[in-house]
């Protein structure tokens, strides 16, 4: 049985300077905390060792993570969260040199920039874009699905922006559909009729994110290097901090099994394996 992440920590309390965890699958199952978690994040607050919620979700703004967490009982306050949708406004700032703004069409929310990116919500304007951007949120599936089809079905060239590139997300009895397995339809679709359209994504293990990270743990004084990033999923949490220079833990609390690291290249290992958080 591997150990907890808290005897982990004792073992080596100088070790990291600060931490990012999951949420779902590695402090929460739905809404309800994961055994362990809410104890460790205690020993974290009390030792003033600072520590982000890294999520892919993206569908809700920080405060309605932070305020998701401190409903089940972990406190969490909104400057403390990082999503996949963070890197939006400096990858259009950063694409965008034309002097004039693009439309994008935009399922969910992110601000708009004047003279860089502004957004059509109307699913029956969507061919006047110039790319789709999906950053999650409820929506309804077959009008906007069908209306993303077509535009690219007309346009392949143009860019489709998927921020949470997770298909699935664990759930008490199964899985849910993230908006990437949601797109995913549209992407075999496409297939189906001869185009191979890629996806541009920006949260975990994708760069984008990670970007936001370093800036958020420079802004509390700590390298990338030393930093512990703690996550249930191989593919994810695992493979993005390995790419990104920093340690790697995975809990073994939700998607992703010890047998699965056999399966993967050595980007996918985690530098530890822990039972759950404490
Ligand atoms: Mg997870």
């Amino acid at each position: 049985m591997a150990e907890t992440l808290l005897e982990l920590y004792r073992k080596n309390p100088e070790k990291f300077r600060a931490f990012l965890f999951d949420i779902d699958g590695t402090v929460l199952l739905a809404n309800t905390p994961i055994p362990g978690a809410p104890e460790f994040l205690d020993v974290l607050r009390k030792d003033h060792v600072p520590f982000f919620f890294l999520t892919n979700n993206c569908a809700q703004t920080h405060e309605e993570i932070a305020q998701r967490l401190t409903d089940a009982g972990i406190y969490a306050k909104p400057d403390e969260i990082i999503s996949s949708g963070d890197p939006v406004p400096k990858y259009f700032m950063k694409k965008n040199k034309t002097g004039k703004a693009w439309k994008y069409f935009l399922v969910g929310r992110t601000p708009e920039i004047p003279g860089v990116i502004e957004y059509e919500k109307d699913p029956a304007k969507i061919m006047e874009c110039d790319g789709v951007l999906h950053n999650a949120g409820k929506y309804d599936w077959a009008v906007v699905m069908t209306a993303i089809l077509n535009f690219f079905l007309k346009f392949p060239e143009k860019p489709f922006i998927v921020t949470n590139p997770d298909m699935l997300n664990p759930m008490p009895r199964g899985v849910t559909l993230c908006s990437n397995g949601q797109m995913e339809l549209i992407i075999a679709l496409l297939k189906k009729q001869g185009i191979d359209k890629e996806r541009i994504h920006f949260g975990k293990p994708f760069p984008a994110v990670y970007e936001e990270v370093k800036e958020r743990l420079a802004s509390v004084g700590v390298k990338p290097e030393e930093a512990l990033a703690v996550g249930d999923w191989l593919n994810s949490d695992i493979r993005g901090a390995n790419l990104a220079g920093i340690s790697s833990c995975l809990v073994l609390t939700g998607l992703s099994k010890e047998e699965d690291i056999a399966n993967h290249d050595e980007t996918f290992c985690p530098e530890f394996i822990v039972s759950t958080l404490s």
